[in-house]
């Protein structure tokens, strides 16, 4: 796994697509030449580096980022093994069924955890070993897990549990759903409770380890959402 760096530019990227199994072919200049994720057309897809975009002459498809990692994010989904879940379960301490329907894939060790935007694509990628921390591929932004919740029409004025890390948030999404609990789950980028200090108005003392119910129409969790969207870069 690539380090996590502070700037993020389209050799990140490019990178953490590689990483997924995007294939490379050549590179001339500032752009890279790729076997396309779409249409399997070697060589095909162009990707430009300084504008982090990419076009597949074979089925002339246009990407953006996300759409670069997209089907790649899915593949490793095959990887995904009922063993490798129950691993991963076994590990957080949970049953194996709250990671059904995430989304997730296995690649090279370790484990893929897509993002979801408030519109329920794909807006970021996160990445973990069991045992070890939870990190972003690079290239891709920080991002809440759960946003697309926000803009479930069945729970428009549902309250909020925040949650600390992903794989908690899956936790409690699960318990919710099964219980029929009328809720919004967001999980926090990795257990990253500090960063609610930097969200005026709310008192972080007052947070319990694991999950917190907050009004949906705070100012300081509309704030603490947009800080982490603001650091998207591509
Ligand atoms: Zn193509």
């Amino acid at each position: 796994m690539p380090e996590k760096r502070e700037e993020s530019n389209g050799s990140d990227l490019v990178a953490s697509a590689e990483f997924l199994g995007l294939r490379f072919t050549k590179r001339i200049g500032s752009k890279r030449f790729y076997t396309c994720v779409e249409c399997g057309a070697r060589g095909r897809l162009h990707w430009d580096l300084a504008r982090n975009t990419g076009h597949c002459k074979e089925c002339d498809t246009a990407f953006g980022p996300m759409q670069l990692l997209k089907p790649l994010v899915d593949k490793t989904g095959q990887a995904l093994t009922a063993d490798r879940l129950k691993a991963l379960a076994d590990h957080i301490g949970v049953l194996p069924e709250v990671f059904e329907g995430r989304g997730l894939g296995f690649q090279r060790g370790g484990y893929v955890v897509p993002i979801l935007d408030q519109e329920g694509e794909l807006g970021s990628l996160r990445w973990c070993k069991p045992g070890c921390l939870i990190e972003y591929f690079p290239g891709c932004p920080r991002m809440m897990w759960g946003l697309e919740g926000l803009r479930d029409k069945d729970r428009p004025d549902a309250p909020i549990l925040l949650c600390d890390s992903e794989f908690n948030a899956m936790a409690v999404d699960f318990s919710r759903t099964k219980n029929g609990v009328h809720a919004v789950v967001l999980g926090m980028p990795g257990p990253s409770l500090g960063d609610l200090v930097i969200a005026s108005g709310y008192d972080p003392t007052s947070l319990p380890a694991v999950v917190t119910a907050v009004d949906r129409n705070a100012k300081w969790l509309s704030q603490l959402i947009d800080s982490y969207q603001s650091h998207r870069r591509n």
